[in-house]
């Protein structure tokens, strides 16, 4: 059997308890070099055949699963982050239907996620932006005319691009082009969770000279929106004492200010007016009754 697995951003500690468990006793291993650090082949046993997918085609990939089938081992296909972002694992999983050869999928902590966690991000601030866009400028790989960069910098919501920081002169134009102002703030992760994560604080105008001050052309997400500086938002229904759920009442809330009115100006834990680039590592009216549902984490 054939088991698609994430390895999680880079740390060898944020794959899932599952992953590393799969990766333990399987006998074939198939990872993607570029991108999956070789501390998380510490985990394969000492007689597990590794293959780096770097250097293989997708034939050559399915000929060693093939292989492997045949003679009953387990395999492992290691992708970066997520399996299901930009991993190209369907076009696998569709040769592997064709052989009928069986697999699964093991979920994988995306770069996203290991991005955020690097600034202390939350992507989604009440009042600022309730959608992540995700997406790509077009490389080698297309992108449809339809999801151009300007196209989607238009909703104002918040972007996470992958794929694109060796062009980010290009990748600015195009969110200007769509409407986004100059100042609209942005963030360049470099190998977020790695030991040399960087990350750079920066605006849509200063994107392209911040990444090239920082030589960073690859293995980073670039995050545009208004949530990166997150000093203006409404503070959540959810934790709001006027706010009722299926798991607690309503409290009254006295005459406060409206319940859930935004805390402006707030600097949040763990930000810092940072220079350009540092080395380091549900929102409402107030106390109307809302279903549980509209909340967010704990709905
Ligand atoms: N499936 C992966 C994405 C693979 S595409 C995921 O879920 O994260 C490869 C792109 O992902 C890179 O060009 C870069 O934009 C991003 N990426 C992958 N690992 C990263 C990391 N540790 N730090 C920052 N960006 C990363």
């Amino acid at each position: 059997m054939v088991h698609f697995v994430g390895a999680g951003p880079g740390a060898e500690d944020l794959i899932t308890v599952r992953g590393k468990r799969l990766l333990e006793e399987a006998d074939t291993v198939i990872y993607a070099g570029s991108l999956v650090r070789e501390e998380l082949l510490g985990y394969v046993k000492e007689d597990c055949a590794v293959y780096n997918s770097a250097y293989l085609t997708l034939e050559q990939v399915v000929e060693i699963c093939e292989a492997a089938e045949k003679s009953g081992q387990e395999v492992v296909r290691l992708h970066t982050g997520d399996p299901s972002l930009y991993g190209a694992v369907r076009e696998q999983m569709d040769r592997l239907d064709a052989l009928g050869i069986p697999y699964d999928s093991c979920p994988g902590v995306s770069s996203m996620c290991g991005a955020a966690a690097a600034l202390n991000l939350e992507y989604t601030l009440p009042d600022v932006s309730q959608t992540v866009i995700l997406s790509r400028m077009a490389g080698r790989t297309a992108v449809p005319e339809r999801e151009q960069i300007a196209a989607l910098a238009a909703h104002r919501a918040t972007m996470v691009l992958f794929l694109s920081a060796g062009m980010t002169e290009e990748l600015a134009k195009e969110l200007i082009r769509g409407g986004c102002r100059e100042d609209t703030p942005a963030a360049i992760v470099y190998h977020a969770t790695w030991p040399d994560e960087r990350t750079c604080l920066c605006t849509v105008g200063t994107l392209a000279e911040t990444a090239k001050i920082n030589g960073i052309t690859r293995t980073a997400l670039i995050i545009v929106g208004d949530v990166v500086p997150h000093s203006r938002y409404r503070r959540s229904d959810l934790y709001h004492p006027a706010f009722s759920t299926m798991f607690r009442d309503a409290q009254d809330c006295g005459d406060r200010p409206a319940c859930g009115e935004a805390q402006a100006r707030r600097e949040g834990p763990g930000h810092r007016d940072r220079p350009a680039c540092e080395e380091d590592s549900a929102s409402g009216e107030g106390p109307a009754r809302r279903p549980a549902e509209d909340g967010g984490e704990d709905e």
